[in-house]
């Protein structure tokens, strides 16, 4: 069971680094407008490094928990830029939450996407309306708690908050950023809508797409 929860969490990361990719330009041509435009470039070498690392480990046949930490360090290593500590960090809380012996249950992955995202707010300091990815990672985590609290399955639960999550993401461009690189240029974001939020939109879509596919 811990076995398939781990081939799980690799086969997930390569639909995230599959998504990246496909979006990979037009999530630089985004982070241009106000950011430095590497956000695509930055998104893609980390997945890729946090896809790749997990499909070599699964053949020492490691829980979900070492499985996700290695992915994430070699995301936030591999990545640079703001984005790729981000990403690592969520990996690893997500992993921790996971832990390597037990299998996935709903509840676990609604602990591990909180922990995730209290690691993300630990280290980047960014709160609700400071327009960064944590706009569209907030509504997503407690979209999914609700949803997964009131009985839903896990994949139903994941579309619901996904859907919050883009919409909120969408919504970034009527924010001024507060904090990362776009900050000095902040006027000029405004109408555009944050390439953190909707890179983390567009991964927590696919994976849904995923997790449904798989009941
Ligand atoms: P960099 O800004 O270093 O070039 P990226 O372009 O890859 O890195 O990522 C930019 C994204 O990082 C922003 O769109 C925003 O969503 C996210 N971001 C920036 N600062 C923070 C922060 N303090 N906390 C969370 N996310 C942040
Ligand atoms: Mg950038
Ligand atoms: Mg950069």
């Amino acid at each position: 069971e811990s076995r398939r929860a781990a081939e799980f969490a690799a086969e997930l990361l390569q639909t995230v680094h599959a998504t990246i990719r496909e979006h990979q330009d037009e999530l630089g041509r985004l982070d241009a407008i106000a950011g430095d435009g590497d956000h695509g470039i930055g998104m893609e070498r980390g997945a890729r490094a946090a896809a790749e690392t997990a499909q070599q480990l699964l053949e020492r046949g490691p829980g979900a928990q070492t499985l996700l930490v290695e992915a994430g360090a070699a995301w936030g290593a591999q990545a640079g830029g703001t984005s790729g500590v981000i990403w690592g960090a969520l990996l690893d809380g997500i992993g921790r939450a996971l832990g390597d012996d037990a299998a996935a249950t709903p509840d676990s992955a609604v602990a591990g996407v909180r922990q995730g995202a209290e690691a993300v707010t630990r280290i980047g300091g960014a709160h609700p309306g400071d327009k960064t990815m944590v706009d569209a990672l907030h509504p997503f985590v407690e979209t999914l708690g609700e949803q997964v609290d009131s009985g839903e399955s896990l994949a139903a639960g994941w579309q619901a908050a996904a859907a919050a999550s883009t919409e909120a993401a969408e919504a970034t461009k009527d924010l001024l950023p507060k904090l990362g690189r776009a900050r000095p240029h902040a006027e000029k974001s405004l109408g555009t809508p944050d390439p953190g939020a909707i890179s983390f939109a567009l991964i927590v879509t696919a994976v849904g797409e995923k997790l449904a596919s798989r009941e």
